[in-house]
Parts: C-alpha cells; structure tokens; sequence
C-alpha cells in the first residue's frame, strides 16, 4: 500500500509550500497592494517566460496550462473581448477548467510544437466541448425532473459538485501514486483555484497568476534538477550526482561499491519488471544508510557509497550492518503465475512470492595523492574480491 504512495512525500511538499505562500502574500498585502501597476507589467512577462521556458524543458502541460491562464488574463484586463461572455457562462468556464485538469493529468508532456502539441490542442478544445455538453444534459435533466416531478432530487448540486468530486479523486489518486512535481502542482492548482472560485481566497487576479505562474515555474526548475541528477527508478542520486559531489570531497574520505549478487540469475527467474521491482526495494533499504553516508546509483545493480571524514574501517560497521539488512529483508513481489485454461479467468492470476538478495561490497579509503576515480577503481578492486570469496561479504 504505501509503495503505491510514492507520490505522498512530494504532494504533501508541494501542498505545504503553496500554502504558505498563499498565507505569506495574504499577510503582506499592505505590501504588495501599493505596487500592484508595476507587479500587473511584469506579470505580462512572467506569462512569457513561463511559457517559453516550460516549453524549451518539454513541460507542454505546463505550456498550455499558462497560455490558457494568460487568455483568461488577458480578458479579464479587458485586453482582449469576452468578459461579457466569461460573466454569462461561469458554470461552463469552471467546468472546462475543472476537465482541462483532468485532462493535463492524464497526458504526458510532449514536444509542443510538433503533432502531440496539435493534439493535446484538440484535447482541450474538446474538454471545453464536454463542458458545454455536460451542461446541456444537467439542463435536459432538471426539465425531465421538473416535468415527472421528481422533486426528491437536487439537480443543481450535481452540475458542479459530480464533475469536481471525479476530477478531485483523479487528480489526488495520479498525485499520490508517483512521485510527479507536475502532478502534485496541478493538484495545488485544483484547490487553490477553487477555493478562488468559491472567494475563499481574496487576491486580485494579477496576484494569483503571479503566484501560480511562478509555481510553475519553479516546479519546471526543481523537476529538470531532478531528472538530471536522480535515477528515475530508483530515485537515489544518479552518477552524474557522484562525480559531482566527488568534487566537493575532502582529503579523507572512503568509497564502497556494492553489487547485488547474481542478478542476471534474478531477472533470469522471475522476469525484468520484478528485477527491477527489487532493484527499488533494495536501492530504498540502501538509502537507509546512516554514519554521514551517501549512496548513488552508480549503474544497473551497482551502487556508490560515500563517507566523507571515514576511512574504510571506520565504515565498516556500517556497511556490513547495511549488507546484513539487504539480506535479512523479506521481498514480497506479486509473481504472475502460469495461466491455466481455467484460471484464465479468474481474478487470481498473480502469486505473493517472498524472495531476497545479497550484496557484495568493496570499500576502499582515499589513499593520499589519489583521485576520487582511482579510490573508485580500489573499491571496485575490493568488490571483486568479495565476488570471489563466496559474495555476500564486504571486503577491503
Ligand atoms: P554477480 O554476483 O557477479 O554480480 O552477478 P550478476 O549476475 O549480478 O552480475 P552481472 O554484471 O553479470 O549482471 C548484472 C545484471 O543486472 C544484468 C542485468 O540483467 C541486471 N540489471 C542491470 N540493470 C538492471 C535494471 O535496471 N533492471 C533490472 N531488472 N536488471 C538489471
Ligand atoms: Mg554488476
Ligand atoms: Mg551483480
């Protein structure tokens, strides 16, 4: 269960942060309120950027989601025609953006300008359409009732509140299944422009597109970061992580390379997804580690681990008590069993199988006048040798 809330850490962040902002702004309004005319010109570019920006990282949500935001922007300053019409059709408004929401949840970000940008135009356009259909058939529906008398039920309340409640579930249940900045802010995005739309939050509109803008944003940096210097599988640093903080090491300090042992055999047995199931379980079991360690993914099943001011001895508790725990841990994956004709069928398809691995490590102290790659290759060297005498130890 709480491996399927991968994404609870990053929605609860990003939920947190947004709201102190939203309290921070409303508290310093006295402020901001005297340079609203200068924040409303620069709020113009910040639309700019922002869309140019999330566009050049490949965040196309995140592109539509401000080009549409400065549209609305746009009419509201009377910049571009339809106030009027926005004023007459707030249902219709409220609910293309509730399934615009919905919609950005579901897609993955493409290239905008290419053909996935035409479609994902064609999207909205239609979120727009069954907005006004949804609409249309809440109105059918409330005549029907009007007209067989069915007094009992409360039509009006389902026009916004079903749609909001599906929309709401989809977006918590993607935001709390993976850990997905872009997600999590289209959450935020949710609430807070809700709470807006219900006058919940009184902010002039220049204020809150200049918070929301700038979220994006923010979450376009903190996201590339991210992909760059964290595995994706894993979530532990990448080695491009290592060889940067390599840089940052002092004199002393020592390495240790662990390996999983005989996990082409693993992957071989149980099939690459639940290879790379294990491969998440241990690499989190490996992120436990404590005495000022840190541990990267340096490739495949091999990891790095780092302690800057210890020498190997001095880590060497900590890294036999780390092989022990990887051992000791009971791995339960789900093992798709062999269907059978009969079973074919039947919802009982998968297995509950315990297994477990062992690493191997090797670990070697920063010897004086080497370079981080040499202690490296020492660790690498030492590693080797605890492959040779029987795995599962840790060798110098
Ligand atoms: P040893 O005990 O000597 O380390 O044996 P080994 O089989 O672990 O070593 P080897 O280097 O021959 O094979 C490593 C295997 O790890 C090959 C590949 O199938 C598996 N592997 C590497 N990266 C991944 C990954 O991201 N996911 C999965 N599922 N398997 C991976
Ligand atoms: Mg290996
Ligand atoms: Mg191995």
């Amino acid at each position: 269960m709480i491996q399927k809330l991968e994404g609870l850490k990053t929605t609860l962040w990003s939920g947190l942060a947004v709201s102190l902002v939203i309290v921070a702004t409303l508290a310093l309004q006295e402020y901001w309120l005297e340079k609203i005319g200068f924040i409303e010109q620069v709020l113009m570019g910040v639309f700019v950027v922002g869309i140019i920006f999330s566009a050049q990282f490949t965040r196309s949500r995140f592109t539509l989601l401000i080009s549409l935001c400065f549209c609305y922007y746009l009419v509201s300053k009377d910049v571009i025609d339809g106030q009027a019409f926005l004023d007459k059709n707030p249902q219709w408004l409220y609910l293309a953006t509730l399934f615009i929401l919905a919609y950005l949840t579901l897609i993955k970000d493409r290239a905008i300008i290419s053909v996935h940008g035409v479609v994902r135009v064609f999207g909205i356009v239609i979120c727009v359409a069954l907005a006004k259909l949804w609409l249309m058939a809440m109105v059918w529906l409330q005549s029907y009732a009007l007209e067989k008398q069915l007094t009992y039920v409360d039509i009006e309340l389902f026009i916004i509140n079903l749609p909001l409640f599906i929309v709401a579930i989809l977006v918590l249940f993607k935001s709390l299944r993976q850990p997905n900045l872009l997600v999590s802010s289209l959450l935020t995005t949710l609430i807070v422009g809700n709470l807006y739309f219900n006058d919940q939050i009184s902010l002039p509109v220049s204020i809150m597109f200049s918070l929301l803008v700038a979220h994006y944003i923010i979450v376009v940096v903190i996201d590339s970061y991210y992909l760059a210097y964290r595995d994706e599988l894993t979530h532990l640093p990448s080695r491009r992580a290592l060889n940067q903080y390599a840089l940052s090491l002092g004199r002393k300090y020592c390495v240790a390379m662990l390996d999983i042992d005989h996990f082409k055999k693993f992957n071989d047995n149980y099939g690459h997804d639940i290879g790379d199931q294990v491969l998440k379980l241990v690499a989190a079991k490996l992120a436990e580690i404590k005495s000022g360690g840190r541990v990267f993914r340096y490739g495949g099943e091999e990891f790095t681990a780092i302690f800057p001011r210890k020498t190997a001895d001095e880590a060497l508790d900590e890294l036999e008590k780390l092989r022990q725990s990887v051992a000791d841990y009971s791995i339960v994956i789900r093992h798709p069993i062999r269907k059978t004709k009969k079973s074919r069928h039947g919802s009982q398809s998968d297995t509950l199988k315990t297994v477990s691995v062992t690493i191997s490590i090797g670990v070697a102290t920063r010897e004086p006048k080497s370079t981080f790659e040499q202690t490296l290759k020492q660790a690498d060297q030492a590693l080797y040798k605890a492959k040779k005498k029987g795995r599962n130890q840790v060798c110098q």
